[in-house]
């Protein structure tokens, strides 16, 4: 179905994608709700409120390493000690260290009473109940000072931080075994296409099976966020005002997939735009040149193309960091981004960034190297499956030589 064009070139924006990626997520802020969940349930979750530590971390003094604590401040010239016990971690060695006396200790122990520093066991050498410091040491060595990871009262997570395994471990040993994080995000999508079928339909002649959908699900269930899927959409202004309008009022964000493009499908774009105030952009990127964002029903819409490979890339560089933001994580940014050495050419013309699929290896001097995932196509979703990093080509580059330098972007991470 063809309806005439109502949005004209000249009314579409042209953005960088910095510019484009500033815009959206100045536009975003956290949603209200909240939940409290146990730390078990932690990951990936953000937190509501800060964590403040109800005690010192660690909680006592203890010895960093196996070995012998004592009090180093004013050794004995002969550096001879009595062995007068034993602290175990668990076990604290309940007695006074006095001058010229020593108590083996185990690492984690608590530092017992008297005692300054631990010299640890290689540097000594012990006879029966005595021992012989070797060497000079400083005192206060290997001892972990009460508070020093942490003190009570202390920020031990800020709000807006995104749970990592480090966190939940972080959350234990304060003792800590419930948290207030922000409820999942809802986020509702769909495809437009009158190509598009669904799994499980027979393929027509000239049709698809819609993968974007599926991709959508995969990044979306990755940042552990509530989805919505519904469905392929007709490129039909009822279907689409009906699902746009379903979306707004079920879903905290909501994705779109086709018919941004200019000259496809343009009543796409008038549909948006009664339903509220969206932004058709062309962006100076490829994959991805066109891209919707805006607001339906004051939801957030993100209107990214069609192609299977610029879902994923655009996703990435937008639609992640401004979900994110949505969620209630503080600080969202663009994907890491660090140079490596180029085992390829990279073919590219001035006047917009280029992500291009590749693939990280380590040479022979254990340098990490990248080198062309080779065909580029923005169809070829297989580029995306095989490769593990994008390769990012910034807007003035005109090309890239063998050995040159380039900014990649790894999936891992980038992923989850
Ligand atoms: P569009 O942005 O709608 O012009 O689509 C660009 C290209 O992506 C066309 O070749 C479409 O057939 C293809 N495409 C659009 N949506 C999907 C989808 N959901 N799954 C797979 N391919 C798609
Ligand atoms: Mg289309």
């Amino acid at each position: 179905m063809s309806q005439p064009a109502t949005v004209m070139q000249s009314q579409v924006s042209r953005l960088d994608v910095e510019q484009a990626r500033q815009t959206i997520l100045a536009d975003c802020s956290p949603i209200t709700g909240h939940q409290q969940i146990a730390v078990r349930e932690a990951l990936h979750r953000i937190l509501a409120e800060p964590v403040y530590s109800p005690i010192n971390v660690p909680a006592h003094t203890n010895s960093a390493v196996d070995g012998y604590a004592l009090c180093y401040n004013d050794p004995p010239a002969d550096q001879q000690f009595d062995l007068i016990g034993s602290a175990w971690a668990g076990t604290p060695f309940d007695g006074r260290v006095g001058p010229g006396q020593a108590v083996r200790i185990m690492t984690g122990a608590v530092l017992p009473d008297g005692a300054d520093s631990v010299i640890m066991q290689e540097e000594i050498e012990r006879h029966g109940d005595r021992i012989s410091v070797q060497g000079t040491h400083k005192p206060g060595e290997n001892v972990r000072q009460a508070g020093e990871d942490l003190a009570a009262g202390g920020i031990a997570l800020a709000r807006g931080k995104r749970l990592q395994p480090a966190d939940m471990g972080l959350l234990a040993s304060l003792g800590t075994g419930e948290i207030k994080v922000f409820r999942r995000l809802r986020v509702a999508f769909f495809s437009t296409g009158d190509e598009l079928r669904s799994l499980g339909e027979p393929l027509g002649k000239g049709e698809i099976y819609d993968s974007n959908r599926y991709t959508l699900l995969g990044m979306l269930r990755a940042l552990d966020m509530d989805v919505i899927d519904l469905g392929v959409v007709k490129d039909e202004p009822q279907s689409l005002r009906q699902a746009l309008g379903d979306a707004s009022h079920e879903a905290d964000a909501i994705i779109t997939t086709g018919g941004v493009s200019v000259g496809e499908a343009d009543y796409i774009r008038d549909i948006m735009q009664q339903l509220g105030n969206i932004n058709f952009w062309q962006i100076a990127m490829k994959p991805g040149r066109p891209l919707a964002y805006g607001r339906a029903n004051d939801t957030p819409l993100f209107g990214l193309p069609g192609n299977p490979v610029a879902v994923m890339v655009t996703f990435y560089q937008f639609v992640k960091p401004a979900l994110l933001r949505l969620a209630g994580m503080d600080t969202t940014s663009a994907p890491r981004q660090f140079k490596v050495k180029s085992t390829s050419a990279f073919r590219k013309k001035p006047g917009r960034t280029e992500y291009q699929r590749a693939i990280l290896q380590t040479d022979e001097n254990g340098e990490l190297t990248v080198r062309s995932f080779g065909r580029q196509g923005s169809g070829i979703l297989r580029s995306m499956s095989e490769a593990d990093c994008l390769v990012v080509l910034p807007k003035d580059n005109d090309g890239v030589k063998e050995g040159d330098y380039v900014e990649v972007q790894p999936f891992e991470g980038m992923m989850s």
